[in-house]
């Protein structure tokens, strides 16, 4: 670690205590934005990167629900509006209990660099609140996002921050919050994204950001000569990001093998293929089941639970040549990077945002395997949200075929920016170094261009 990032370091800690997700996530991102600073004076100069680690605001609020049994629950609700150099706040909410002002914070300072990855005109935030919606009744739920939304409907807008769904925020709870933003608002625009077909969605939202992970692997195997068919892959969690993740892999030819939530995995030596994938897609949507019932119904899978006593996850062990990790940050430590190496697998596709504590990083990126870091490979969600924009503001809706090129496009023409801005810095095959340098130099000279604010 350099003087730079040690001082900057030392004074982000100082500064803002208690958020271990924030510090990793701006740590990761200041040692590669190192070597830019060292080729532009101009950014040292401005304090465009000590700016770029400042929330440009947070709102923190009080989401006050009544549940079934006419009991008052209070939960706490926030809004990080991180950096709008390049275009309004985007980026998504999670509703889950562990939700805190250092994640959210973590999850938007992300999104700078993945949004202007993205190619589209998207500044970045992040929000969520620590509501649990796992066994929580339709009617609960609703009472919630109508409460969250209540006071979130002051800070957001088309033009001003445009927020989607996340860990716990799906179909449903977007169609709450936006019925709800209507209904005070007196207006029906594009201020939320990931809504339902026949109100202003998009079509390959919900597929988007796994479909963009498998198409970013694909991408990194072909400069290997290789494709996606016939690779055996790990894919964890059982959500949105890993179902379509799966999906893309079945039309790639390829194996997945595994999913999980957080009670444990499934391993299916034979393969999840679509009609298991169907039953899954049933279980978690509609039904809102636990993964382990996948074992019970299908013969000859095997089941983990969650072993709290172990300090790795065997998931991570299973001989395989890819990995997709999309279930939620850090489920990926040193052991596991270490297990997944041993194991054979020589892609990592990182669906979910920080997926992969910085030991297990640096023993991906020193073995020179295919490391595809979240900021880059799960842009493909964010990237459809901007194409939703796109339609909402045009006042149309593109063909399934159209969104899904686009979003193929999007994810090749990252995949070439992170490569190529990775060779010009002299770190070539490093597409994180690639990704944070790539992402931080378009927003850094947007700031330049805005004078200091
Ligand atoms: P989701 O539909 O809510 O699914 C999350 C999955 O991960 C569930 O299977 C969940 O299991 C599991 N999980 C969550 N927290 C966990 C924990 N602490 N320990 C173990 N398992 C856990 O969410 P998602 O949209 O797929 O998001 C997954 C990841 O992708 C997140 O990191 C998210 O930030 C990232 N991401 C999502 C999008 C998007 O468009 N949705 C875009 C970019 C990145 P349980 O049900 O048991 O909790």
């Amino acid at each position: 670690m350099g003087d730079y990032v040690n001082r900057l370091m030392a004074q982000l800690v100082a500064k803002n205590p208690g958020e271990p997700e924030f510090h990793q996530a701006v740590q990761e991102v200041a040692e590669s934005v190192e070597l830019a600073l060292a080729r532009n004076p101009r950014y040292v100069d401005a304090k465009v990167f000590e700016r770029t680690i400042e929330p440009e605001r947070v709102v923190m609020f009080r989401v006050p629900w009544v549940d079934d049994r006419g009991d008052v629950q209070i939960s706490r609700g926030f809004r990080v509006e991180m950096s709008s150099a390049i275009g309004p706040y985007k980026g998504g909410l999670r509703f889950h209990p562990t939700v805190n002002l250092g994640l959210l914070k973590f999850l938007a300072f992300e999104q700078v660099f993945k949004n202007a990855l993205t190619t589209l005109p998207m500044g970045a935030g992040k929000g969520g609140a620590d509501f649990d919606p796992k066994g929580k009744s339709e009617g609960e739920v609703m009472r919630f996002c109508q409460s969250f939304m209540t006071e979130l409907q002051r800070h957001i807008g088309q033009f001003t921050d445009v927020p989607a769904g996340d860990i716990g925020v799906g179909g449903r709870e977007i169609g709450y919050l936006f019925g709800q933003y209507k209904r005070i608002r007196n207006e029906f625009t594009g201020v939320l994204t990931g809504k339902g077909l026949n109100w202003g969605g998009s079509l390959i939202r919900p597929e988007a950001t796994g479909y963009g992970a498998a198409y970013f692997a694909e991408e990194m195997l072909k400069t290997r000569d290789q494709s996606l068919e016939d690779k055996t892959c790990l894919v964890s969690g059982s959500g949105n990001v890993a179902q379509y993740t799966v999906e893309k892999l079945l039309d790639l030819r390829a194996k997945p093998i595994t999913l999980s939530d957080s009670g444990g995995f499934i391993h299916d030596k034979e393969g999840i293929d679509r009609e298991k994938l169907a039953y899954v897609m049933d279980l978690k949507n509609v039904r809102r089941g636990r993964i382990m019932e996948y074992a019970e119904k299908y013969p000859g899978v095997d089941w983990t639970a969650v072993d709290p006593a172990k300090h790795y996850n065997p998931l991570w062990a299973i001989q395989a040549d890819c990995a997709f990790p999309s279930a939620t940050q850090n489920e990926i430590n040193g052991e596991d990077a270490t297990n997944l190496l041993a194991g054979g697998v020589y892609v990592v596709s990182e669906g979910a945002n920080m997926p992969t504590v910085p030991a297990g990083i640096e023993a991906l990126l020193d073995s020179r395997i295919l490391y595809g870091p979240g900021k880059a490979a799960n842009a493909g969600g964010v990237a459809v949200s901007g194409l939703e924009m796109a339609q909402n503001s045009a006042r149309r809706a593109w063909s399934r075929g159209t969104v899904d090129e686009r979003l193929h496009a999007i994810m090749q023409a990252i995949h070439d920016t992170c490569r190529r801005t990775a060779e010009e810095y002299g770190v070539a095959g490093n597409y994180m170094h690639g990704a944070n340098i790539a992402g931080f130099t378009k927003v850094a000279d947007a700031m330049l261009d805005q004078g200091v604010v």
